[in-house]
């Protein structure tokens, strides 16, 4: 008992560069997800698909398919955010590089200037992989924001766009944000996840809202007040009402707001692949009045994320064995960054 009141204080108490609100939101954010999206389909597949069409027709089977598809794709999508490992520690571990090569290449790195002028850490930290020539970028001068820089919570040197997150307590490359649905960060590798996953939820999250909205107000809804989520539960407490009816309009709540996250999301993820940074950045860019500028072609920042043959990461979830991101997470030549 103990142990558990231990855990449960733990878990509500704010880590360093947190707040409980935040800590909170970590905790049920995720289960508040599968609740929804597997109570949405679950509903659509047993009650509503078989209301809107017949049984013994084709129709209700492509519906099926077509419903068990979007799933698939959502839970493998949602899952490879999870898994799929950002953080520089990983590379580390993994790398190929030995503590001779490693020290070389921080000598290396501090003579050719990529790791920063005057904040230059002066704590040793170790290195991370290199998966490729590490090369001084000609020009422009880089702002020290933009440079490797030592994570004293990891002990380890990180390149630029590499960032602590207080929440996985890691340092993540090419940080993105920390996506509290999936309780990991989204950076370099399952950034093409979390895209390929916000596709899927919007269109999976319009489908069954537009399927879900007459099912309601035909076959379900016993009052008006039950459109409330919270009254229908409160209905159902004080026997006025029924705890499937509650149910029914949480999920379908919680859908709803699945739709409008989920458009957004996507669409400030088509305008950062489209500009080349991160959301991290991109807030960055206001606070500290900088301009980050890719220059790269469109495609070429597409397969950024999503490596080469991009279509093909829409329909099967591990592609990223396959096509990995198409860029080095320890160099980044092509962007410039200056002050306004
Ligand atoms: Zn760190
Ligand atoms: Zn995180």
């Amino acid at each position: 008992m103990e142990k558990l009141k231990e855990r449960i204080v733990k878990c509500f108490t704010p880590r360093p560069h947190t707040d409980l609100q935040s800590e909170i939101i970590n905790i049920i954010a995720a289960p508040i997800y599968l609740y929804t999206i597997t109570g949405v389909f679950y509903h659509s597949f047993f009650y509503i698909m078989p209301y809107y069409y017949d049984s013994s027709s084709w129709t209700l089977f492509c519906q099926k398919c077509f419903l068990a598809t979007i799933y698939f794709e959502m839970m493998s999508n949602w899952l490879c955010i999870h898994l799929v490992d950002n953080s520089l520690k990983t590379q580390v571990k993994h790398s190929t590089f030995n503590d001779r090569n490693n020290q070389g290449a921080t000598k290396t790195d501090l003579e050719s200037g990529i790791v920063a002028d005057k904040h230059t850490p002066t704590r040793k930290g170790k290195i991370g992989t290199i998966p490729g020539p590490v090369s001084a970028p000609p020009t422009p001068k880089r702002r020290s924001y933009w440079s490797w820089h030592l994570c004293t919570k990891c002990d380890l040197n990180a390149p630029p766009r590499c960032h602590h997150c207080p929440f996985c307590d890691n340092c993540v490359l090419k940080r993105d944000h920390h996506c509290f649905f999936t309780r990991r960060c989204v950076g370099f590798y399952n950034q093409r996840h979390f895209v390929v996953f916000l596709v899927w939820a919007v269109f999976g999250t319009v489908y069954t809202t537009a399927h879900f909205i007459p099912y309601l107000l035909h076959v379900f809804l016993v009052s008006a007040w039950d459109l409330f989520a919270p009254f229908a539960l409160l209905r159902a407490c004080f026997g006025y009402g029924d705890f499937t009816t509650a149910n029914i309009m949480f999920i379908f709540t919680f859908n709803l707001l699945f739709v409008m996250l989920s458009s957004a999301f996507l669409f400030e993820q088509i305008d950062l692949i489209n500009t080349g940074i991160t959301q991290f950045e991109q807030k960055k860019v206001d606070t500290k009045r900088l301009v980050i500028s890719d220059p790269r072609h469109i495609n070429d920042k597409v397969k950024a994320v999503l490596g080469h043959n991009y279509a093909s990461s829409f329909v099967i979830p591990i592609m990223h064995l396959v096509y990995p991101p198409h860029e080095n997470p320890f160099q980044w030549p092509e962007h410039k960054i200056y002050k306004k």
